[in-house]
């Protein structure tokens, strides 16, 4: 049975993908998820002459690039929100064109905390000294070793604590004792240039996919690579084709949310496996009060007892909104807690650095549900130490038909959404030399 013409129109009448062919039951190419890299996988494919057909688990296009409009009256970035190296990010060209409003936005430090206590500013000026040491020590030690990250810290003072707050959770999303020195390198998530959207990225990339036929609520539970060809088995039938590209989490994929006859071999699970999602949450806190204590764009980390840390981008784009961050060990921790408690967090801290009146013009709170998200299951993947040769293990296809792609496996700059199309576009381009 093919896909059926229903699940792709249902599609277009929630406005979400624009071109109304039906899905052939027989293509060259499958996409598997119709995130960043499945839809820039997709527009390549087609550029390059092949047939292609994307599926995509959720009712929206976009995975992990997503801008929320419902929660605030404004957009907001519920998964990527910065754009990284935007001198060389394919999606700078199109933000520009489609005249985008663009914010150039590279962190520093104009608030730190120790729990309640404001840090004077040479403590600030420190910091971002400390910053520069360890990012090069890290860097130092991975072309070396592939080692943990942590190893690369000299001391444990509160500031030496606060500083690697940023290379560890808030960056990579895991702590710098879980991370590998090694791919530490490979990571794009704060490389400067860095631009901000105000209409949100998660719309940019929505925008980049419009055009593409994406069959939506539509998982792939099976694929079969064992004879010719593949073959996607998904809940409103079979696809057949010459070649499929995955584009799912490490999460998704370690959860074995598809399975593989033959079953993935162990080279593959070892790849998963030593690239585990790590978790970077928002607490995102509205008030009627414009812009008190920081100003637009400013940021402030409040360290905090046993790495409860806490980071706020103040004020984005002059809007009554907070979005404070947490991420590692303590984002998973906090997840588990649930919203209720999470936005209470982003209260307490925010009454602690903004002042204890602040709850007086507080609005509402959200926050980011990536870790049970069934479809991500995580922010994105760092690889543990000794694990480094993983993305490349990731991206290594199986019988020249089954290939993966996405931010885990991307070629520069890791974890990103920048990444993630490039991994898709690169691995296009693979597939069509070998597809005939
Ligand atoms: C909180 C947070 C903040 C972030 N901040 C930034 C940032 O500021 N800048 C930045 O560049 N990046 C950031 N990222 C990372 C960025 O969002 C991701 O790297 C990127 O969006 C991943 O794209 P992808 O295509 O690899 O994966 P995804 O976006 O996850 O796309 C994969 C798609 O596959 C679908 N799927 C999965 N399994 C199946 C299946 N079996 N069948 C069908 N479909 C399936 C999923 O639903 C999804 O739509 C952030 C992420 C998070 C969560």
């Amino acid at each position: 049975m093919a896909i059926s013409r229903r699940t792709l129109l249902g599609a277009l009448g929630a406005g979400i993908c624009a071109s109304a062919q039906s899905i052939p039951s027989q293509v060259d190419v499958v996409v598997i998820g119709a995130g960043s890299s499945g839809l820039n996988a997709a527009h390549r494919l087609r550029q390059l002459g092949k047939t292609v057909a994307v599926i995509e688990a959720r009712g929206r296009i976009g995975g992990r690039a997503f801008t929320d409009t419902s929660t605030f009256k404004f957009p907001f970035d519920r998964g990527c929100a910065w754009l990284h190296k935007a001198d060389d990010n394919p999606y700078t060209p199109l933000a520009k064109q489609w005249g985008y409003t663009l914010e150039a936005h590279d962190t520093k430090l104009e608030g730190l905390y120790f729990r309640d206590r404001e840090a004077p500013a040479e403590v600030r000026e420190l910091s971002s000294r400390i910053e520069e040491g360890l990012d090069g020590r890290i860097a130092k030690l991975g072309r070396k070793r592939d080692v943990a990250a942590s190893n690369a810290m000299r001391k444990r003072s509160q500031v030496d604590e606060a500083v690697a707050t940023f290379h560890g959770p808030m960056s990579s999303a895991v702590d710098l004792d879980e991370l590998s020195a090694k791919d530490y390198l490979t990571i794009g998530t704060d490389v400067p240039p860095n631009l901000l959207i105000k209409e949100g990225y998660g719309t940019l990339v929505a925008q980049f996919g419009k055009d593409i036929p994406v069959s939506l609520n539509t998982p792939a539970r099976k694929i079969r690579y064992g004879g010719q060809g593949v073959q996607v088995d998904t809940d409103q039938g079979t696809l057949t084709a010459k070649a499929c590209i995955i584009t799912s989490s490490t999460g998704v994929l370690a959860a074995e949310k598809i399975r593989f006859d033959p079953p993935l071999p162990a080279w593959k699970e070892d790849a998963i496996a030593g690239l585990p999602m790590g978790l970077l949450a928002k607490i995102p806190l509205q008030y009627s009060k414009p812009e008190f204590r920081y100003k637009a764009f400013e940021d402030v980390l409040r360290e905090n007892i046993g790495k409860r840390d806490i980071y706020f981008l103040c004020w984005p784009f002059h809007l009554n909104l907070l979005v404070g961050f947490v991420g590692g060990d303590f984002a998973w921790e906090l997840s588990a807690a649930g919203e209720e408690e999470a936005v209470d967090f982003g209260k307490n801290s925010v009454r602690s650095i903004f002042g204890s009146d602040a709850d007086k013009y507080f609005v509402k709170g959200s926050f980011t549900k990536w870790a049970s998200d069934p479809w991500a299951l995580g922010a994105y993947a760092a690889s543990l130490p000794g694990s480094a040769g993983a993305r490349e293990g990731l991206r290594r296809p199986m019988a020249e038909r089954v290939f993966f792609a996405g931010e885990a496996c991307a070629p520069r700059w890791t974890q990103t959404c920048g990444g993630a199309a490039l991994s898709g576009i690169e691995t296009a381009e693979l597939v069509a030399k070998i597809v005939k």
